[in-house]
């Protein structure tokens, strides 16, 4: 009877740890769409980030996380590093142990605004800025667990808190970093991607990051997207990879092009574009884990 209750847990578990044969197929526009939904919807109340909701938001990344296998960062015990304010939710991080002592970083804020005041919608949903980036995190979580081979470098994911408030997290995050710096091979910050033309993305940053950009041309031979490369160089200082850019790591940026719902409350759901979140997604798991050396 034990006997059989053991075998039947273990055919039933989705999230189990035993390796799938192509892991980057794990990261579908279903699984994107489905944290989405819950990510942006009303009950979520625009996950501000010194809101209940984002706390909520917080928990639910790092049960996912440890669901997926994944562990908390070398010498933490739990994968919520907070700020140095206790009314901030926290940032998030996990691992994927590798084989040495680099580490490559994939980065997205979790958080967004605050309700407003009056008229008929007051939540700002943030579908795609930045629940796609979630998503595309949790997505990326589940394909790490089911990789087959070591890698050379850790992959870092991180869940940035405060990104609306002024890159408070992120800023966090690289003046207390929990790991080397100058141990980061490249870091990849998602932001915004899942709107305008379903295969189109932008990326910015790659000059000064020429291995994360090869790691990319390479992963993309897979994927098809049509990148789009320099065409928002302002963009760079905008969002959470600034203050790794401003230490020294080389780090890029994905994001689609600012749309007419962006920071607004009708930045919704049924508007975003599944399909070029899991590319997105798919494209940087590929990327990063070129660029973290699969071990031999
Ligand atoms: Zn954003």
């Amino acid at each position: 009877m034990y006997k059989r209750i053991l075998i039947g847990l273990l055919l039933s578990c989705s999230a189990c740890t035993t390796a799938h044969k192509n892991p980057v197929a794990t990261i579908t526009q279903q699984k994107i769409l489905q944290d989405v939904t819950w990510l942006a919807s009303d009950e979520m109340q625009g996950r501000h980030y010194r809101s209940l909701e984002a706390k909520k938001a917080a928990r639910s990344i790092a049960d996912a996380w440890k669901r997926a296998g994944l562990t908390p960062l070398p010498s933490k015990t739990s994968m919520y590093l907070p700020t140095d304010d206790m009314r901030d939710a926290p940032n998030v991080a996990c691992m994927h142990k590798g084989t040495g002592d680099s580490f490559v970083l994939i980065t997205a804020h979790y958080d967004h605004l605050k309700p407003r005041r009056s008229g008929k919608d007051r939540i700002y949903n943030g579908a795609d800025d930045n629940a796609s980036g979630t998503a595309a995190l949790l997505a990326i979580a589940n394909a790490l667990a089911q990789l087959e081979h070591p890698l050379q470098s850790s992959i870092v994911l991180v869940a940035f808190t405060g990104e609306e408030a002024g890159l408070v997290g992120s800023e966090y995050f690289a003046n207390n970093s929990p790991i080397p710096l100058r141990k980061i091979r490249g870091l990849f910050n998602l932001d915004m991607i899942s709107r305008g033309d379903a295969n189109t993305i932008f990326l910015e940053g790659a000059p000064d990051a020429p291995r994360i950009n090869l790691a990319i041309q390479k992963a993309n031979k897979k994927i098809g997207l049509n990148i789009i490369r320099n065409a928002h160089t302002d963009w760079l200082s905008r969002g959470d990879q600034a203050p790794f850019i401003d230490r020294g790591v080389p780090s890029v940026f994905l994001s689609v092009e600012d749309h007419e719902d962006y920071h607004r409350v009708s930045d919704h759901t049924d508007k975003i574009i599944p399909e070029l979140a899991a590319k997105t997604a798919q494209l940087t798991f590929l990327a990063a884990i070129e660029l973290a050396h699969p071990v031999p």
